[in-house]
């Protein structure tokens, strides 16, 4: 009886585990334009410029001491309050631009992670 109960638990953990492959292989293609899968996007906090950069190249850009730690009581977990690189924007040169996530529905991108720490979120979405 046991036996079997541990046989079916199997299965559903083999089935929640294709299922989370499935979704991981089909998220939705990115942003169309300057697409390229090797580059990081980033967005300016500043300007609002979108632009795309090699880690590789933000490695040797990235800017010290722009990273803010999370508000205290804000309920920020360990994760969250995980340092935030930025780097410079290369339209108006200021040390603004955050890597960046693309939201589909409004074909924006937003900072991928808040100032203040956590996940950003796109502005339109509710
Ligand atoms: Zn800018
Ligand atoms: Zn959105």
């Amino acid at each position: 009886m046991g036996g079997t109960n541990g046989k079916i638990a199997i299965v559903i953990v083999a089935f929640a585990l294709a299922g989370g492959i499935w979704y991981w292989t089909s998220r939705p293609e990115p942003a169309p334009e300057l697409k390229d899968p090797t580059l990081v996007d980033l967005i300016c906090e500043a300007c609002g410029e979108h632009s795309q950069d090699s880690p590789e190249h933000l490695l040797t850009v990235l800017i010290k001491g722009g990273v803010r730690t999370p508000t205290e009581g804000g309920g920020m977990t360990r994760h969250q309050a995980v340092e935030r690189p930025v780097y410079p924007c290369p339209k108006c040169n200021e040390p603004t631009a955050v890597m960046a996530r693309y939201c589909q529905t409004h074909q924006k991108y937003y900072p991928a992670q808040l100032a203040e720490g956590g996940a950003g979120k796109c502005p339109d979405c509710p």
